[in-house]
Formats: C-alpha cells, structure tokens, sequence
C-alpha cells in the first residue's frame, strides 16, 4: 500500500516547459484520474512517477520516502500503457505467469494465482493459446491482468482503455473498478476523457499546458469549477458558457454576448461580476439541466428569450438548442412540449450560474 506526494514538480525538455510546477497528494488505495487534453502533460507526470523520466524540479515521496535512487523494478509500481507490450510469441499462461516466475514466487501459488486471474479476466479459455491469436479486447485484458497478477502496491494505467471499442471500453471501466476494489492498490489513470475520469476516480487531477487546474473529487470539479477551462471539460451534455461584455454596475447589470443577447443580472451572479479585473470581459456558466421552461420559480433567475433551433434526444432526456440572437443555449427538457422553430421564453437558475473573468478565465464568486 502506498501514498504518493508530487510536490512542486516541473518538467522542461530543453526551453518547453511540460509540467509545471505541480503538486498532488494521492492517498494510499486511491483512484485517480490525470485528465486533461491532448499534450497537456499527463504522461510525463506518469512517467516521473513511474521512474521513467526525472523531474527537472520538485520531488516524487512515495510513503514520504524519495525512491529516485532505487531501481524501477524494485517499487513495486505495476504499468499499463496504451501501447500494451505483450510477449505475442508466449501463450496467455505464459504472459501472466512471467512476473512471478521472475521473482521467485512458489510454483503452486503461480498455477493458482493465474488461474483466478484468468478466470476474473475470462481468459481461461485461451490460456494455452499464443497471446498473438487474441483479439485486441483480450489482449488488453491480458495486459491489464499481467500487470495486476503482480499485485503492485501502486498500479500505473495509461489511457488503457483507449484502443478498445465502446461497449468493452464501458464493460473494462467496471472490471478495473471491481480490481482496485479487490487488491485496494494506488491506482493513477491517465486519461482525455472525462466520462471514464468521472466514473473511475476518487479524485480528478484536470491538467491543462502543464499546470493543475483543480483536483478534487469527480463532484467537486463538477459542481464547482474552479475556472472556465475545468467548467468547459466536466460535464456531459457540455455546459453552456456565454461570453460577452459586462456593462452597467451592481443592480443593473448586463451580459452582452458576443452574439448579440442581452442578459440581464441580478443578485448575486451581478455582483459576482463587480469583481472582474479590467477588461470587463465575463462568461455566465450554466449546466443544460440548469435551464427550465414554463413559470419563473425565482426572482433572481434569468429570463431569456430565444427560439428552438434543434431538438435532440439523449435518452430518456431531450436537448433543446436554443437560440438567442446568434448564441447558442443548450437545455435540458423533459416535457415534449416544443417543436423546431418555436418561440420560447426559458430560465436560467440563478444559484446555479457560474461568473467567470473571460480574460484570466478564473472563477469569480
Ligand atoms: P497525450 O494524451 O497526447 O499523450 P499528454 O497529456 O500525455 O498527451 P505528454 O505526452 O505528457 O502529454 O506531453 C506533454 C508535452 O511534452 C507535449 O507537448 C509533448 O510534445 C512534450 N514532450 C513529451 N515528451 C517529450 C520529449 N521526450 N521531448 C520533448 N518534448 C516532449
């Protein structure tokens, strides 16, 4: 079992800068998720814990101990990458043996413990088949059974899950789940989607050029963003962010989106908005199951005028595209009471607005 502290990390290849300045408690048995976009950084910071890389500043503890001079295979630290390296000539029996043959571990305990690893992977079938003949969903079972079998005290996974196609991606997201569970290890996951984060992870670390946006749990950085950027990644159907200019001050305050609506504010979203810096440049956040239709249900909430440019259906639920003068307004709605092209007045609920400055993109509340 283990904890791990990132504290203050950066890593600069030559003049760029990777990771900076990062830091990240991860309790002992945790899930975390690293999220972020395409190059923000994830796998270098995977790597350093892994040992693969060195940070150029800032230090790895692992139980507060500093391991950069003991040797990789001896940190009890398990890897799954996307680009999984299986030993395709060795049969599936082989590939989950190796490891504990490797390290000397009792020849019964080896036939047993592969074989319940097996049997929680369903590979029991192809055991003594060559690794190559797998499909790609086995394989990744494998890999991820190989390195679990090990038992790792800290379990590395990097976009796993990537290469697998939905329905088994959905089906893994719960098996790795029901492992960590089960062997109660430090898992850290690093992922682009936020859907896996959301419904894996203890905590989120949403990382974007680098740097630590927020890190929290999966409700945390749902409910309460800390900036437009984190508002923007969480959440499924997106958030709606609308920018534009504030005008007028406290009590008369407007929203001018760069589409040309006019929103008006008050209470406390208007004097979230006082506290911009300079520029004058903000964005209302507001979830689309935040939006309603029919009678005003408080007096600070905000009224809205637009007409319906598409409705979509996700599941038991409908999205209805809004839109108000060139915005665009995506809500939720579970009546069926609107069609294409009507006209419509709606809601946002004031308590659930976000302020935040359109420059710095830091929250204001
Ligand atoms: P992805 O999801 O695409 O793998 P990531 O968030 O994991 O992205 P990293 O692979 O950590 O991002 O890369 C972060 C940045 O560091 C990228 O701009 C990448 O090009 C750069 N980088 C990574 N490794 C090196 C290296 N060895 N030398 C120079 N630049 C590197």
């Amino acid at each position: 079992m283990s904890s791990i502290q990132i504290n203050n990390v950066t890593k600069r290849f030559g003049e760029f800068t990777a990771v900076s300045d990062l830091s990240i408690d991860i309790e002992d048995g945790e899930f975390v998720a690293l999220l972020g976009p395409s190059g923000c950084g994830k796998t270098t910071t995977m790597n350093m814990i892994a040992g693969l890389e060195e940070a150029t500043e800032g230090e790895i503890l692992f139980n507060g101990q500093d391991l950069s001079h003991t040797p990789i295979q001896q940190r009890n630290i398990g890897f799954v990458f996307q680009n999984y390296a299986i030993f395709t000539h060795m049969t599936v029996y082989k590939n989950l043996s190796y490891g504990l043959e490797v390290n000397n571990v009792p020849k019964d305990q080896i036939t047993s413990r592969v074989a319940a690893m097996a049997k929680r992977m369903n590979l029991t079938h192809c055991l003594d088949a060559p690794a190559a003949s797998l499909s790609v969903n086995e394989m990744q079972k494998l890999a991820i059974g190989r390195s679990a079998i090990a038992e790792p005290r800290i379990f590395l996974l990097d976009e796993p899950l990537s290469n697998l196609d939905a329905g088994f991606r959905a089906y893994m997201r719960s098996e790795l789940k029901v492992l960590q569970r089960e062997f109660g290890q430090t898992m850290i996951y690093v992922t682009h989607d936020q859907i896996e984060a959301m419904s894996l992870a203890d905590k989120i670390a949403i990382i974007d050029q680098g740097k630590l946006m927020q890190y929290g749990s999966p409700l945390e950085v749902y409910n309460n963003p800390c900036n437009r950027f984190v508002a923007n990644f969480v959440g499924s159907p997106k958030i709606n962010l609308l920018d534009g200019q504030i005008k007028g001050a406290n009590g008369s305050t407007k929203l001018i989106t760069q589409g040309g609506a006019e929103v008006a504010l008050q209470g406390k979203i208007s004097s979230d908005f006082a506290k911009l810096k300079s520029s004058k440049g903000g964005s209302i956040g507001i979830r689309p199951q935040d939006i309603y239709f029919g009678e005003k249900r408080a007096s600070d909430d905000i009224q809205l005028h637009g007409y319906v440019e598409e409705l979509e259906r996700v599941g038991p639920k409908r999205l209805v595209h809004l839109q108000v003068h060139r915005t665009q307004i995506v809500a939720e709605d579970e009546r069926d009471a609107l069609s294409i092209g009507d006209e419509v007045e709606f809601f946002l609920t004031a308590d659930k607005c976000m302020a935040f400055d359109l420059d710095s993109g830091d929250r204001l509340t």
